[in-house]
């Protein structure tokens, strides 16, 4: 879930769903969720960035920013929390116990690495007649550290596997999982976009989103409630569309016919 009007544009996900031992009235809880911080710099409710913060002051602060979005939602806000846990590798140790540093900033892979597969380290092979390492540290041409990477990586170890077992019981031996390239493969649809995106780039231009500046409008219409379309964001981003003029509004209406369409 992502909360648009959280001052440090926060996401969340649930997890009990996905336990094989889900958490019971006997547990004294029912429900996990963890919650991402996208913005460390930016300031709270509280005035407070999340650099400039103690732990429990992020966990009462990402509480209470969440509970203040969802007080839109017809379901209200969830029951507060019990317990909190925070990233082991945040550390705490500014003046006052405030964050200081990240043992583990997310890395996301610089546009000119396009194609760069070959010069990532990590090939995969079968060590010592047993071993197969596969993760996202490996080599993959999935150039984001997430789930689609574990699997592609997980791909090239199975197949590290089966060519191994052919070198010694025969060419028939098992089947090679297929593997390709997530950015041969993106829908028509987005092609606009990404031409957008590229144009924009070698221009060295921000994102068309930030240039005609579509979040804080399409947060000012949720923000009045204009009616039914105000109630969604969806629908917000559609008044913006009708309100944008100019180059911006032609823009914006050939990315409405090619993602939005009919809606
Ligand atoms: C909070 C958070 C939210 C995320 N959300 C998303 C998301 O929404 N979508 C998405 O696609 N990706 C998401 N990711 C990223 C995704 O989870 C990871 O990219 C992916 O799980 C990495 O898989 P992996 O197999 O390479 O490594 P990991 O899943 O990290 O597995 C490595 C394993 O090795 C074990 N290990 C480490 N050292 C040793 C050792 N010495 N001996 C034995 N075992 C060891 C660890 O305990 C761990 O179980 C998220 C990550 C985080 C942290």
């Amino acid at each position: 879930m992502y909360y648009p009007n959280s001052p440090w544009r926060l996401s969340s996900v649930s997890q009990s769903q996905f336990r094989l031992d889900r958490p019971d009235q006997l547990d004294g809880y029912t429900g996990v969720i963890s919650v991402v911080i996208g913005a460390f710099d930016e300031r709270g409710h509280n005035n407070k960035t999340a650099w400039g913060s103690t732990a429990d002051e992020i966990a009462k602060e990402v509480w209470d920013q969440i509970t203040k979005s969802l007080q839109r939602s017809s379901d209200g806000a969830p029951p507060p929390p019990q317990f909190y846990a925070i990233d082991k590798n945040l550390l705490f140790e500014g003046p006052g116990g405030t964050l200081s540093s990240n043992r583990t900033p997310f890395l996301v892979n610089s546009a000119d690495r396009v194609g760069a597969f070959p010069e990532r380290p990590g090939a995969y092979g079968v060590h010592m007649r047993h071993f197969v390492f596969a993760g996202t540290y490996l080599q993959t041409r999935t150039r984001l550290v997430t789930m689609e990477a574990a699997n592609e990586s997980a791909r090239h170890a199975v197949n590290a596997i089966i060519r191994h077992g052919r070198a010694a019981s025969g060419p028939n031996t098992g089947q090679l999982c297929p593997i390709f390239d997530p950015e041969e493969r993106e829908p028509d649809e987005l092609q606009l976009l990404h031409r957008i995106d590229a144009e924009l780039l070698a221009r060295g231009l921000p994102h068309w989103m930030d240039i005609l500046v579509v979040e804080p409008q399409a947060l000012a219409l949720l923000d009045r409630g204009d009616g039914a379309r105000g109630q969604s964001v969806m629908g917000a981003l559609i008044s913006v569309l009708e309100e944008a003029g100019g180059l911006g509004g032609e823009l914006l209406r050939l990315i409405r016919l090619q993602i939005v369409g009919g809606v």
